[in-house]
């Protein structure tokens, strides 16, 4: 069972606009992409829709994604150099979902003049995780961390890559194809990692609620510390909550993110050892963006796999 609510902030900011879809100009194919050595310029928010755009695109795309490895995307300020990238591009790729709170209103802006595509625009709402946001509900962004939901945004880009640059179909469908395969052996390749773990120790406490897909996918009871968004505030009385339920259900180890300050988990593993209970720093897991390029976890299935080996040998 979930007890995951027990540590959502109920007041995330509201800081963001409502969700978008796609706002975009489809009509306009081809056209600007003639200029930049006859390859569709894309540019993306988060590096692991760069990694599917560059694997769907192959040699017709030129893929630039702003938010490079340890970048939290909730927090994320387009810089002018970001904004020059988003101008320059053919076409512009987002999660959506508020992943990118604080750039909603650029992208806006932006899909005014050119194509600009929410990923995550046909994963129905049925499969979305609501979660709590102010008085009403949102949906987690997270959608990455059930891979059986990024095959259906891979499924999205390949869709809107054919509409901006249809003479590349072919190539489209097959580079598409070829992925979709790679990463249904990677959704059985976690479901069956995770399952090897005992059941009573399929726990995964970390700094924010970025794996509540994860979890729902792959059987593993999730708990984070902040919110959805990092944009919400923990006080005292979570962290205090979060080290209780460690002492009390023997919890091994917890996992820190790449994207988000170790402190709080290590306040956290502090805490419970002060009540006699030992606890490790698992590892280190990338939550919303991915590792270093040209490093296996600088890809969205490395990362992937990075994160599963991680979980199951600190609790196994
Ligand atoms: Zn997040």
């Amino acid at each position: 069972m979930r007890k995951k609510s027990r540590w959502l902030r109920v007041a995330i900011a509201a800081a963001v606009m409502s969700s978008m879809m796609v706002l975009a100009a489809c009509g306009e194919t081809g056209g600007e992409s003639q200029a930049g050595e006859g390859k569709l310029k894309i540019t993306t928010t988060t590096g692991m829709i760069a990694d599917a755009a560059r694997e769907v695109g192959g040699e017709h795309v030129e893929v630039t994604g702003l938010m490079g490895p340890g970048v939290d995307p909730h927090l994320y300020k387009a810089s002018q150099g970001d904004i020059k990238k988003l101008e320059q591009a053919d076409l512009i790729l987002y999660n959506g979902l508020h992943l990118e709170g604080k750039m909603s209103d650029i992208l806006i802006n932006i899909g005014k003049s050119k194509p600009v595509a929410q990923v995550t625009k046909d994963i129905p709402e049925s499969e979305l995780l609501m979660v709590p946001y102010g008085d009403s509900q949102e949906a987690d962004p997270h959608v990455w961390f059930d891979v059986a939901k990024w095959i259906r945004v891979t499924d999205t880009i390949r869709n809107t890559l054919i509409e901006a640059d249809p003479d590349h179909t072919e190539d489209y469908n097959q580079q598409a194809d070829a992925y979709i395969t790679e990463l249904e052996a990677l959704h059985e390749e976690v479901s069956k990692s995770i399952a090897s773990i005992p059941e009573a120790s399929r726990v995964l406490v970390t700094a924010h609620d970025a794996f509540g897909y994860f979890g729902q996918a792959y059987n593993i009871e999730v708990l984070g510390l902040q919110g959805i968004s990092t944009s919400a505030e923990y006080g005292a009385n979570d962290v205090s909550e979060l080290r209780d339920f460690l002492v009390d259900n023997k919890i091994k180890a917890v996992f820190v993110e790449s994207s988000i300050s170790p402190k709080a988990m290590e306040a956290i593993v502090a805490g419970a050892e002060e009540k006699g209970h030992a606890v490790s720093i698992g590892g280190q897991l990338y939550s919303d963006a991915m590792g270093q390029e040209g490093t296996e976890e600088g890809t969205y299935i490395g990362m992937v796999k990075h994160n599963t080996k991680t979980i199951v040998e600190a609790l196994k």
